[in-house]
């Protein structure tokens, strides 16, 4: 469980190699020793958990300037999973709640687990404003969401190959609805049923990246008796980070023997990424051709599966006409991640700006990437290149 006192001997794992340091989008732009994650898993274990030193505004702000990407956990060479160690942190931290802290969570509440309720979203606009969350930096919301223009069973076209759920992320299913459109009608397209479960709600990261423990197992509770109780074959999400929730966090949410573990197992095993899915089961229509040029970038959060960085470059490759050009790092960090954005401004905007200078250089039209809150932020400093996900992009081969 993310229990910050249980990962004081896996700190201990910590070889200080430095690996860390050079994946480090924070560090790459403060240069400060102090903002690397072996640096940080020093100071959590001194403040936090040996308490020898004592938690100052600075050890929280050490703690907050994380964007919590995982490129740390990806490349340390002792496996020590650093950016759960900082949840951990969180969570440990939001225990003190102030007043603006109790604020967040009524908003993480109302908007990522009654998703459903109408209006709960403008009442939570109102509330973002009065902690200084400006209109201009919020998305807009789309004017229907996906779970209102799709629900139920989709059939395949021609023979069932195999049937799948749907978890429609939040980012698909407020900002970018023409992702689920893609998602549902390329799996039909090519022989998959496709479920849409009703009542599903956030995946529970953005709560746990809030340290919001007691959100983020309210949300995973709803959305784990949910999807336990489908027949199907796969669980399928477009969201690189919903993904990685089911498939390494859900499970740390709640104790080893609570009785939620024997239900979440068979669910996260289920899980793909959608076009990781495609990938792997083939293609049975071929695209028509689609001319024209672009970039992928991949979200942080593929570490969960050996093949999702890989599976837009091997689908989209069977578009006659479509030619990729690879990005300087396509791996490299948005600086997006979920609101750190919103608290870190001018942060995030030097990360987002690497980004924005490899995706011009490589003169393509689109960016594909399966991450909504990646394609919101680059596409809003983006005029000449549009970002979709790349089964949207593939749906346009389709003439879907
Ligand atoms: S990569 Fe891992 S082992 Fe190496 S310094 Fe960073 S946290 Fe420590
Ligand atoms: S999770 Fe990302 S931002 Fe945070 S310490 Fe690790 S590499 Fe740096």
């Amino acid at each position: 469980m993310l229990k910050l006192a249980d990962y004081a001997r896996v700190i201990n794992k910590c070889s200080h190699c430095g690996y860390c340091q050079a994946a480090c989008p924070v560090y790459l732009e403060d240069l400060l020793e102090s903002h690397v994650a072996r640096a940080r898993l020093n100071l959590i274990n001194a403040a936090l958990i040996e308490k020898t030193i004592p938690v100052t505004p600075r050890v929280k702000e050490i703690i907050n300037r994380c964007l919590l990407c995982t490129n740390c956990t990806r490349t340390c060479s002792s496996k020590v999973p650093c950016d759960e160690i900082i949840t951990a942190a969180r969570i440990e931290l939001s225990k003190e709640a102030g007043a603006v802290d109790s604020l967040k969570k009524f908003v993480m509440r109302k908007v990522l687990n009654q998703r459903g309720l109408a209006g709960v979203l403008s009442k939570a606009g109102a509330v973002a404003q009065k902690i200084n969350i400006t209109s201009m930096e919020m998305p807009t919301l789309a004017a229907v969401p996906f779970d209102r223009q799709v629900s139920g069973t989709i059939e395949p076209r021609g023979e069932r190959r195999a049937r799948v759920a749907y978890f429609v992320g939040c980012g698909t299913n407020f900002l970018f609805p023409d992702t689920g459109n893609a998602v549902v009608k390329v799996l039909a397209y090519n022989g998959v049923e496709v479920v849409i479960p009703s009542g599903i709600v956030c995946c529970g990261i953005p709560a746990l990246a809030e340290g919001d423990l007691e959100s983020a197992q309210e949300s995973v509770r709803i959305n784990i008796e949910i999807l336990a109780g489908l027949d199907v074959d796969a669980i399928v999400t477009d969201c690189t980070s919903c993904g990685m929730a089911f498939k390494t966090k859900v499970s740390k949410v709640f104790p080893d023997d609570d009785p939620m573990q024997e239900k979440i197992k068979p669910v996260s095993d289920k899980f793909w990424e959608a076009t990781d899915f495609l990938a792997h089961l083939g293609l049975v229509a071929q695209p028509g051709e689609l001319k024209g040029r672009y970039t992928y970038h991949e979200p942080c959060h593929r570490g969960w599966s050996p093949t999702v960085d890989d599976a837009p470059r091997r689908l989209l490759a069977s578009i006659p006409g479509a030619e990729l050009t690879e990005m300087e790092e396509p791996g490299r960090c948005c600086g997006a991640a979920g609101t750190f954005y919103l608290e870190h401004r001018e942060l995030a905007e030097k990360i987002r700006s690497h980004k924005l200078k490899d995706i011009r250089e490589t003169g393509a039209e689109k960016v594909v990437t399966q991450c909504p809150v990646c394609r919101f932020y680059l596409e809003i400093q983006l005029k000449d290149q549009k970002v979709v996900h790349p089964l949207g992009y593939l749906a346009g081969a389709y003439g879907l």
